[in-house]
């Protein structure tokens, strides 16, 4: 394991090192900043490698912090790229990608109440957030099921949608490893952000419904050792998953409390729940609120009407159910 440094608060990425026959395999590479550069270069040096010696790059999922620097050393190594299909026009269309995200997330907070001078900063902000980032084609997918030699063994690759729609882990099922990436953290409890629909004008993902399942799938399996994208490795796989339902469950029932005295925006909801004033942390409250909210309604607890362009919320079973 390299530990790179990385400028968000989350602190530094954890990026795995293969040794294969022919070079190395990295899986995940650090963001692009200069400091991660210098640590990916001068970790592998002290191992006796140079960039040249990367043969192959395993990308867990497209946020900058885990991929950012992949184009600069597939460019400098030749290695081949792969990841989950989700994530390739991100990877290799990063600034027409980009822009589609940027208004789809304009939009969204929007509809969920937030002023219009503070959608504005957001979006300044998460615009700023493409500086971390070099486009990057891709050779090939890995998908769910798919079975990967990684030195020596056979991996398999999990498809974990939910902190991101492409995330995917592996797993070694005869020394039960798993490489959980921000499926699973230690110490943060991953947040599984909105994200657009892959294809404009398709169903929009419920990505905390999906990393609630993915989580639940994941203790099942046998596993001795994670090894995560952040932070130290998790031994106690099937307790740490137990008390991060048991926290998304605290919170969804929070959210549900709010709404006890009538219809609330996600907005409104995400003041009571994190009185937080600074603008990406508000986008991420009001994205994990909106959530809680789609949980809520998949178990037709709650229901919402736009009215005027905002999505208001409140207790309530739709009538369209059962259609
Ligand atoms: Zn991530």
């Amino acid at each position: 394991m390299l530990t790179i440094p990385t400028p968000f608060p989350v602190g530094p990425v954890n990026v795995y090192l293969v040794k294969e026959d022919d070079g190395l395999t990295l899986i995940d590479v650090g963001p692009r900043f200069e400091p991660a550069q210098e640590a990916l270069q001068e970790q592998l040096a002290r191992r006796g490698y140079r960039l040249s010696d990367v043969r192959r790059i395993i990308l867990t999922h497209v946020h900058s912090d885990h991929c950012g620097l992949a184009g600069m050393l597939a460019e400098e190594s030749g290695a081949e790229v792969y990841s989950h299909p989700a994530n390739f026009s991100l990877l290799a269309d990063y600034a027409a990608e980009r822009e589609r995200w940027l208004a789809f997330y304009a939009a969204l907070m929007q509809e969920a109440g937030m002023p219009a001078d503070q959608v504005v900063q957001v979006d300044r902000l998460r615009r700023g957030m493409s500086r971390y980032m070099t486009p990057v084609r891709p050779t090939g997918p890995l998908k769910e099921g798919d079975t990967l030699p990684l030195g020596g063994e056979e991996w398999r690759v999990l498809h974990t949608p939910g902190h991101s729609g492409g995330l995917i882990c592996l797993y070694q099922p005869q020394r039960q490893l798993l490489i959980s990436s921000d499926h699973l953290l230690r110490d943060v409890s991953s947040n599984p952000i909105v994200e657009p629909p892959e294809q404009d004008g398709r169903e929009r993902p419920r990505r905390l419904a999906e990393y609630l399942s993915q989580l639940q799938r994941v203790a099942e399996l046998p596993v001795e050792l994670a090894l995560p994208g952040h932070g130290l490795f998790i031994s106690d796989v099937r307790d740490l998953v137990a008390r991060r339902l048991a926290f998304h469950e605290e919170r969804a029932r929070r959210v549900a409390n709010l709404l006890q005295n009538g219809a609330r925006t996600a907005y409104d909801l995400s003041l009571h729940l994190f009185p937080h004033p600074d603008p990406v942390n508000r986008f991420l409250a009001v994205s994990e609120v909106i959530g809680h909210l789609e949980v809520l309604e998949l178990r037709g607890e709650v229901v919402s009407v736009v009215e005027n362009g905002v999505r208001l919320w409140q207790i309530g079973t739709s009538p369209d159910d059962g259609l």
